[in-house]
């Protein structure tokens, strides 16, 4: 693999996740540790660093990059972005992975209760919002009015158990 990685200091990227209000934890198994972003609805973004808490600094390989994942309830993952590479320019390639997930939210429910989140269509086409817990909840919206306004019984979707 020809691309140079980086090793990423906690320090460096606790100054990053700063701007976000970020909570963090520890992942016992792989030892590291994870930023969670709070955001509306129940949702939340977390970032698997890959930064060891003891030694303080990421891993040095690079096949096991940062994860960013949309979390619902702090259990349930609604949507990934891909990895992000700890090259020179990891900063703003994690900054571009977490505004764009951050940009998915609504503050918007399904008739189920659950959050709507923006979905990109099969290949990437177009965009349409969807319930969060997908495929427990099929509920999706592609209208025009407003989310606020949306009540359509006649696209109920199963029942979450
Ligand atoms: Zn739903």
């Amino acid at each position: 693999m020809s691309r140079k990685f980086a090793i990423i200091t906690r320090e460096a990227f606790e100054e990053f996740m700063e701007q976000y209000k970020a909570k963090t934890s520890i992942r016992s198994v792989e030892g590291e540790i994870v930023y969670r972003i709070p955001l509306q609805n129940d949702l939340a973004i977390w970032v698997y660093s890959t930064i060891n808490p003891i030694s303080g600094e990421s891993r040095e390989k690079g096949e096991d990059a940062i994860r960013t994942v949309l979390m619902y309830k702090n259990s349930k993952a609604v949507m990934k972005e891909s990895k992000t590479l700890r090259t020179k320019n990891w900063a703003k390639n994690l900054q571009d992975k977490i505004d764009d997930l951050q940009e998915r939210t609504t503050e918007h429910r399904c008739p189920w209760g659950h959050p709507l989140v923006k979905r990109k269509g099969r290949g990437g086409k177009g965009s349409f919002y969807g319930c969060a817990i997908f495929p427990d909840c099929k509920y999706i919206y592609k209208g025009e009015k407003r989310l606020s306004d949306v009540y359509d019984p006649k696209n109920i979707p199963p029942r979450v158990k």
